[in-house]
Order: C-alpha cells, then sequence, then structure tokens
C-alpha cells in the first residue's frame, strides 16, 4: 500500500510502499478515502525542533481521516465491516489515573496516530476500536476527515458558557475559524477574531465571526468601540501561539472572564500575570478532545446547521501531496484534503 512517510531526519516527506497491516486484538483496519493536512503534519514536514524531538522515523504521518473499515481483531464488537468512520487521534492507556476517572483526554501516556503512531496518509489505517468513531450517513466524507481539528475548537469553545457573550479569537487558522463558526453557532454576541493574514479574516468573517481583525491596521479598542462595546471579552480563545496575541488578550478581557489557551508556543513566554490576578480571570489549557463528549457535542451541531466548510480552500490526489504541503508553507491554504481515492 501507498504510505507517506517521514524517512529521515530531514526536511520533506516520501510517498513509500509498505506492506498492508493485519489488525491485531482490540484492533480496527480502516481503508482511508481522504485526509487532511494539519498543522503537526507541517510540522514533522519541516522537521522544526519539536518534530526533531518528537517524531520517530520511519513514521507514516497523518491523524485526520476518514474511511471504510475493512477488517478487525476478532474480539472487536460492535462494529461492521464496511462502516464509514474517522477516529480519534490521541491514543490512551486507559490504565491511568485520569483514564480511569474518564478523563482520557488528560492521559500522560497518550500516543499520537501519526505522531508515534503509524498515521493515516496511507492506504490503510490501524488503530484500536476504543479511537474509531462511526459517521452519519449526512454527513459529507470532507467533513468527516476534519473532525479531529474540528474537536479541538469544539473542545476549547464549549468549555465555557457561550451564550450572549463577547468572544475574542486570536488566531484566524484552520481551528480559530471553526471556533468563530461554533461560537456563532452556540449563542455568542461580538465574536472578534485577529489574525495577521486578512485572506484568513476573510474565511473567519464567512464563519460567523462579527469581525475580522489585523492588528497591524487596526486597533482592538477602536473595534471593541465599534461594536458598541463598554466593557471587555467576556471569552478569550488563544489559537494563535504567538505571545503578543496572548498578551493583548489578557489586556482586553472582562473581569471575571474566562480564556482557553490552545496554540502551542514554540518558546516560553512572558506575559503580565498581574493583568490576569487583578481582573480574577480564569484561565484553563485545552489539549486534544474530551473522549467522547466532543465528538458527540461537535457531531450534533453539524447536524443543526453548523457549516465548516468554507476552511476547506483545496484538495489535491494524493499523489500531490507536495503541492498541498508547499501551499501551506507559503501560508496560501486553509485546510488541505488529499483523496486517496
Ligand atoms: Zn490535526
Ligand atoms: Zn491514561
Amino acid at each position: 500500500m501507498r504510505a507517506l512517510r517521514k524517512q529521515a531526519a530531514a526536511p520533506g516527506l516520501t510517498l513509500t510502499d509498505v506492506p498492508v497491516p493485519e489488525p491485531g486484538l482490540g484492533d480496527v483496519r480502516i481503508k482511508v478515502n481522504k485526509v487532511a493536512i494539519c498543522g503537526t503534519d507541517l510540522h514533522i514536514y519541516n522537521w522544526d525542533k519539536w518534530a526533531a524531538a518528537t517524531i520517530p522515523y520511519p513514521m507514516t504521518i497523518g491523524h485526520e481521516f476518514v474511511g471504510i473499515i475493512d477488517s478487525m481483531g476478532s474480539d472487536v464488537e460492535g462494529f461492521t465491516i464496511g462502516q464509514r468512520v474517522s477516529g480519534e487521534g490521541h491514543i490512551v492507556c486507559g490504565n491511568c489515573r485520569n483514564c480511569r476517572a474518564g478523563r482520557e483526554h488528560c492521559c500522560p501516556n497518550t500516543k499520537g496516530i501519526g505522531v508515534n503512531h503509524p498515521g493515516a496518509f496511507a492506504d490503510y489505517l490501524i488503530i484500536p476500536a476504543h479511537n474509531v468513531y462511526p459517521l452519519p450517513a449526512n454527513l459529507p466524507d470532507d467533513i468527516a476527515a476534519l473532525l479531529d481539528p474540528f474537536g479541538n475548537a469544539v473542545h476549547t469553545a464549549l468549555s465555557f458558557d457561550l451564550v450572549g457573550e463577547d468572544v475574542l479569537i486570536t488566531g484566524a487558522g484552520p481551528i480559530g475559524v471553526m471556533a468563530a463558526a461554533i461560537c456563532r453557532h452556540a449563542g455568542a454576541r461580538h465574536i472578534v477574531v485577529s489574525d495577521l493574514n486578512d485572506k484568513r479574516l476573510a474565511i473567519a468573517q464567512a464563519m460567523g465571526a462579527s469581525v475580522g481583525f489585523n492588528p497591524l491596521t487596526n486597533q482592538l479598542p477602536k473595534i471593541m468601540q465599534n461594536l458598541g462595546m463598554k466593557e471587555g471579552f467576556d471569552i478569550g480563545l488563544e489559537m494563535s501561539g504567538a505571545p503578543a496575541a496572548l498578551n493583548s488578550m489578557l489586556e482586553a478581557m472582562n473581569n471575571g472572564g474566562h480564556m482557553g489557551l490552545l496554540g502551542l508556543f514554540a518558546d516560553s513566554v512572558s506575559v503580565d500575570l498581574n493583568q490576569a490576578i487583578l481582573k480574577n480571570l480564569e484561565i484553563t489549557g485545552v489539549y486534544g478532545r474530551e473522549m467522547f463528549d466532543t465528538w458527540h457535542k461537535g457531531l450534533a451541531m453539524l447536524q443543526t446547521g453548523l457549516d465548516i466548510s468554507p476552511v476547506i480552500t483545496h484538495t489535491f490526489a494524493f499523489k500531490d501531496y507536495q503541492q498541498g504541503f508547499d501551499m501551506l508553507n507559503r501560508g496560501e491554504a486553509m485546510k488541505v484534503l488529499l483523496d486517496l481515492d
């Protein structure tokens, strides 16, 4: 089968031919139809500091996928051959305190599909049955391939009561713009999204943001004034990993506000924590998806009118993966799908 792999400690990926893997006990084999390229895949492609310290190679990458169950371990129950599924990209241990308490997203022994478990950018993927998520028939493949990053946005946004609240989202990458759509769907009032890329801001607005705001050319207090906001933001969702964005968010929050931090920072960050103390802010780190309430709520919103399709800007055939990675590296694409058929 075809598999897109990191083969050596250098930038780039190789489309290789490898044997089709056999599912073991508790495993499900999925014939992959479509995959999406994640920021994580781009880090691995570029072989940055994080990737070099994290990724064993050879490693088939990728964790955002949709496909059909094609084979399973003899002990797997509850699934059928031919069933269309996606799956959770984090494989948890099931034995630690958090796992046993139902907080699997906090498992300290988490393995990542396409990070340290062979990934989805291949004709066949094997994952534990626990990670497999069945899909409703009316959910298009293109959207189903995005459920993992969409879940990051769902988990972050739904960590807070959004109804009637004013929300600041820093970072209009795929997860930031999907978070804007979720906040709109869930009943937020003003949703302000900041980014340095105007094309991304336009997509954020198409997905429900009240205003897209470029800090290079505009001032946040001015935007708030134009919206008629008399106090700061109730909810802040940090999705950029940019220290300046985090600092501007701390400044713009209302007293008693809530902040969710999802964007990973490349280095340690200097912030004025007195803002958090004096404003009684609640700051929450958000990682992965709650298993599996995030999946349930995300799919429920997609089935009741939430539209995230504007986030998909390009689709390429699997063999043309290089074009997708190049476009993402040039900042010209949001979500890129690769079609394996
Ligand atoms: Zn991802
Ligand atoms: Zn665990």
